[in-house]
């Protein structure tokens, strides 16, 4: 589980995350919308230290990772993160890009590295394109490298950023199926996403932010059947 207690970020005067709370249980999916600007990504950024909140706590399983000298290196292996842009190594195999976190932070032999890599490739529908480049590969394949990258670490969570939004049309169904298998299989998700349809079927609950307040939160039905405030309604109404 995730726990955020009164989370607040600014950057500058402007107040980002404002007194966020939020609980996500250990296997649940949840889904974060909110107009652009609304401190999304600012909120899973302080999930895996890459920005540290002001004020407030996250814990994640018990553990405390936002006190001073924790072990951020160890915490981003705890908690996988996949991006809009894939970030992969051009100049490595789709391969080596998998097993090399495992090498150089978790300090694999190269036969067991590759075992586990193959294994998360093999989960993504990849492991017969191990030895291609990322340039060879198509933008949907690339994104499931990058998830099969981040499950390598055996992550105790994954956050997704908007992990579909700079891929073509046709190719976001194949990443969101892999979420969504991902899901299934119990993972605990923090999950950014345009895609209504998968924070319909997919989440156990729908969050809405708005200007860094978490405004709503509830399952997909009543989230989006029956928003309560205008601001979600409105919101609704321009994505739907
Ligand atoms: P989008 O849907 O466009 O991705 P978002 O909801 O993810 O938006 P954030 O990226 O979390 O929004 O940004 C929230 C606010 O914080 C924005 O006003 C943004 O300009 C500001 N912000 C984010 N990162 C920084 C930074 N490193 N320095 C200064 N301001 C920042
Ligand atoms: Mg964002």
């Amino acid at each position: 589980a995730i726990v955020y207690s009164h989370i607040e970020k600014s950057f500058g005067r402007t107040m980002v995350l404002e007194d966020i709370s939020l609980s996500v249980d250990a296997a649940e999916t949840i889904c974060l919308l909110g107009p652009s600007g609304s401190g999304k990504s600012t909120l899973l950024r302080c999930t895996n230290l890459l920005e540290v909140p002001d004020h407030g706590q996250i814990s994640i399983h018990g553990q405390v990772i936002t006190d001073r000298g924790a072990d951020v290196d160890g915490i981003r292996t705890r908690v996988g993160m996949v991006f809009q842009r894939f970030n992969l190594f051009p100049h490595c195999s789709v391969l080596d890009n998998v097993t090399m976190a495992l090498r150089a932070v978790r300090n694999k032999r190269r036969d067991e590295a590759v075992a586990i890599a193959r294994a998360k490739l093999e989960l993504v529908g990849l492991d017969h394109l191990r030895d291609r480049r990322p340039a060879q590969l198509s933008g949907g394949q690339q994104q499931r490298v990058a998830i099969a990258r981040a499950l390598a670490m055996s992550p105790e969570v994954m956050l997704f950023d908007e992990a579909t939004s700079a891929l073509d049309p046709e190719l976001v169904g194949e990443v969101l199926d892999v979420m969504r298998d991902l899901a299934k299989q119990g993972m605990t998700m923090v999950v950014v996403t345009h895609q209504m349809r998968f924070a319909r079927e997919v989440a156990s609950r729908v969050v809405f932010l708005d200007h860094g307040h978490l405004l709503e939160i509830a399952p997909p039905e009543e989230f989006f059947e029956n928003p309560r405030s205008d601001r979600l309604k409105l919101f609704l109404k321009r994505v739907l």
